[in-house]
């Protein structure tokens, strides 16, 4: 690792309403970015994406958060019933970004609704509800009452690429993952591929399918939740880091 730590984007969403109006992450990415030798640096929408993609050159990877549901129009869908918390800015600023990433070859590690963005932003699709559109599914949802680390579900790697160098396993082997989306990876874009499933099919991780390609990894579960307990998933923000750290 360089001198100085690696710079590490996060963008944020639209400020909320309210008397002040105020930005938001949760904390448990900034902490897990610490904690893999990062210096997490949150970056706040600007109406003009393009100066905010000139920015990037300040950074040494991205890291997109979660949120709610990305506009079904960025993959040539019109919204169902059952599309929730949009905002339009911060999807065109995070699809802007993600594709200067992946032209640039940035580092990038996406979670949940950012592993969603990323599958967009590449040219891919996605279930607007799980339930709906695949109901033999297990319920991904968030349940009340659960802490935002319960595990539960298992994802079972099925490619030898980077979520696997990241964890340490290979093809076959399991991990268990808290679940809290509704939405869930359709078509993988071109050049991606399914790196983990769920064990009723659906598509946990994502990611640039050729072995020399640069670190894109999206996974739809949020190790940020996981890291301080579970090492493994602290495994995914070191990766990022280490990655970024390269010249
Ligand atoms: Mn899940």
């Amino acid at each position: 690792m360089s001198a100085c730590p690696p710079l590490i984007a996060i963008p944020l969403g639209s400020p909320t309403d309210g008397a002040t109006s105020l930005y938001a992450l949760g904390a448990a990415y900034v902490a897990a970015i610490y904690a893999a030798g990062g210096v997490p640096v949150l970056l706040p929408p600007d109406d003009d994406p393009t100066a905010l993609v000139a920015r990037l050159d300040a950074f040494d990877g991205l890291l997109l958060a979660g949120g709610g549901d990305v506009l079904p129009e960025f993959y040539g869908q019109s919204a169902t019933a059952l599309v929730q918390g949009v905002d339009r800015a911060r999807d065109l600023t995070e699809i802007a970004l993600v594709q200067a990433a992946l032209e640039r070859g940035m580092p990038l590690l996406s979670i949940c609704r950012g592993a969603q963005l990323l599958c967009i932003a590449a040219g891919g699709t996605l279930h607007q509800d799980i339930q709906t559109n695949l109901p033999c599914a297990l319920d991904h949802r968030h349940q009340p009452g659960r802490p935002r680390d319960h595990l539960s579900h298992t994802v079972a790697l099925e490619h030898s690429g980077q979520l696997a160098w990241a964890l340490g396993l290979g093809v076959g082997d399991e991990v268990h993952v808290n679940s809290r989306h509704h939405q869930a990876v359709d078509t993988p874009p071109p050049d991606f591929c399914a790196a983990a499933r769920a064990p009723d099919g659906v598509i946990e991780a994502l990611e640039l399918a050729s072995s020399n390609s640069a670190f894109a990894l999206g996974v739809q579960w949020h190790p940020e939740d996981l890291a301080s307990r579970h090492d493994c998933m602290a495994s995914l923000f070191r990766a990022l880091v280490r990655r970024a750290a390269q010249p």
